[in-house]
């Protein structure tokens, strides 16, 4: 396995990984869900089920997996777009599952921001690049017009929007691609967050500048000692901007570590058949695949078993019983599976 993603690492350089800054515990989001317009029946998608993880002060923690497996209803509800249905979430050590004052509400979002994945759609386009940036400001009712001026000349400036007083009354329409997701980084980062959640925030753009974009967020994360939930699909990216990962597979972590640990003794089949999806540029190498069967099913009511059940080549009779449990098999390295939990 080590042989994937040659990519060059950065020194990620980041000393202060102590303190908690957000910990989660036992987290649910489910969606009501009816099969038919006439039905009375409700179902239930399980997006979030039972996810708990910490990220500590200055750290990034990368949550990998396909498409709706949860990943972006985690980051959602981690920064409180949506309303979880169970579990807690603590952040800086208060409990904000339930934000009850328009005081907390205030102080929770001046300390959390998150990026979406899409710069054509996440920015007003009505809206001239100085109004974009310094709204998060103005709701806050933070600095006066000089004061807030001068902040988002200094964050266009960080970003690498340069000159700022010539970007800052153009119009979305008018910069390019890596320039939006660029200007909505800065306005997640004006208020010079604790937290943020990203959310695939290179996706959208070009090969050619994916990269860029990545170490500016990385430079910035160590400039300013944020912490960062990075939600993506790609683990080559997961490995670059995180030093730790967990793997999501309908709603439920299923393996979690520090970075290279999972990436280089990847013990969950479901992880095993990520890693070996990433492409390689060598015609000549061959690689073990794990042959797992069909693709990801809706997680609407499911059963009370291994969520990977149906697509896992090793799957025994004791998977069918009730879900395995995420367990530590030392080096922090924690996987939910049957194959290693000697106790199932
Ligand atoms: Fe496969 Fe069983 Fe492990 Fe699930 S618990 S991943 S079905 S071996």
């Amino acid at each position: 396995m080590p042989e994937f993603i040659e990519m060059k690492k950065i020194d990620k350089g980041r000393a202060s990984t102590v303190g908690t800054v957000v910990k989660v515990e036992h987290l649910k989001k489910f969606f009501a869900v009816r099969k038919g317009i006439f039905s009375r029946e409700v179902h239930f998608v399980h997006a979030v089920d039972d996810v708990s993880f910490e990220i500590k002060r200055g750290g990034v923690l990368a949550l990998v997996g396909e498409s709706g497996c949860g990943k972006t209803t985690t980051g959602k509800t981690l920064v409180r777009l949506y309303e979880p249905t169970g579990g807690k979430i603590e952040f800086l050590n208060k409990d904000i599952s339930k934000l009850r004052t328009n005081a907390d509400r205030m102080w929770f979002h001046r300390k959390s921001q998150i990026i979406f994945q899409d710069p054509y759609e996440s920015l007003n386009p009505r809206m001239t690049i100085f109004d974009i940036v310094v709204e998060p400001m103005s709701v806050q009712g933070i600095g006066n017009i000089k004061e807030r001026e001068e902040a988002v000349a200094d964050i266009l400036q960080r970003v690498g929007i340069a000159p700022p007083e010539t970007f800052m009354w153009r119009y979305p329409h008018e910069l390019s691609g890596g320039q939006r997701q660029r200007v909505a980084i800065a306005r997640a980062l004006i208020l010079k967050p604790e937290f943020v959640v990203a959310d695939e925030p290179t996706s959208m753009l070009d090969v050619s500048i994916r990269t860029q974009v990545m170490k500016l967020m990385l430079d910035l994360i160590n400039e300013m000692d944020m912490s960062f939930l990075y939600i993506t699909h790609d683990l080559s990216v997961a490995r670059y901007m995180a030093d730790h990962i967990a793997v999501l597979y309908l709603g439920k972590i299923v393996e979690m570590g520090e970075i290279e640990e999972v990436l280089q003794h990847p013990l969950h089949p479901y992880t095993q058949a990520l890693i070996s999806a990433v492409p390689v540029p060598d015609p000549e190498f061959q690689r073990e695949m794990p042959k797992i069967k069909g693709g990801v099913s809706k997680p609407i009511d499911p059963p009370d078993r291994c969520r990977f059940y149906e697509r896992c080549p090793y799957a025994m009779e004791v998977c069918k019983g009730t879900c395995p449990p995420l367990i530590d098999v030392g080096n922090d390295h924690k996987v939910a599976c049957y194959l290693y939990n000697k106790n199932g």
